[in-house]
C-alpha cells in the first residue's frame, strides 16, 4: 500500500468530488463516500434518497457495493466527506465489516471546518456480526453452494 498520508489525501479528494452527485433532496445532507482495495482501487459512491423514506442508499455502501460488484472483496481503507464530518451509520459500519477488518482505515472528512477525524473500523463497530457457516470456502459460497 502507498505512503497513509497521500492515500488518504487522495480518497478524500475523491469522496469530496462524489459528494457532488448526492441525490438528497429531502434531508440536505449530502455525503460522499470512495472505498480503496488493496490493489489501490477506489471506488465511489454519492447517497441516494427515495420520497419513500426507507429505501434511501447510503453514500459509503452505494461505494462498496460498486466495489464488490466489479470483484472487489477486501478494503483496506475508506473515506467520507459530510457537511460536519460524521462517521458512517451503524447499517454501514456492519456492511462494511463484511469486506473489511478491525484494521480497516477510515477517515471522515467535515466540510464546515476541513477537520479530518482517523478510525479503525474495530473502534466503530466492536463485534461486528459475523456468520460463520459450515462451508468455509468463500469460492464455494459464491457459487451458491454448489
Ligand atoms: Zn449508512
Amino acid at each position: 500500500m502507498q505512503d497513509v498520508e497521500a492515500l488518504r489525501a487522495q480518497l478524500l479528494a475523491a469522496a469530496r468530488e462524489a459528494r457532488h452527485d448526492a441525490y438528497a433532496p429531502y434531508s440536505g445532507y449530502a455525503v460522499g463516500a470512495v472505498v480503496c482495495d488493496e490493489e489501490g482501487r477506489v471506488f465511489s459512491g454519492a447517497n441516494v434518497e427515495n420520497a419513500s423514506y426507507g429505501l434511501t442508499m447510503c453514500a459509503e455502501r452505494v461505494a462498496l457495493f460498486r466495489a464488490v460488484s466489479e470483484g472487489v472483496r477486501r478494503i483496506v481503507a475508506v473515506a467520507v466527506v459530510t457537511r460536519d464530518g460524521a462517521p458512517p451509520c451503524g447499517a454501514c459500519r456492519q456492511v462494511l465489516a463484511e469486506f473489511a477488518d478491525e484494521e480497516t482505515l477510515i477517515w471522515c472528512a467535515s466540510e464546515e471546518n476541513g477537520q479530518v477525524e482517523e478510525y479503525r473500523l474495530g473502534e466503530l463497530l466492536p463485534f461486528a456480526f459475523r456468520l460463520r457457516t459450515q462451508s468455509s470456502s468463500e469460492e464455494e459460497f459464491a457459487l451458491g453452494g454448489m
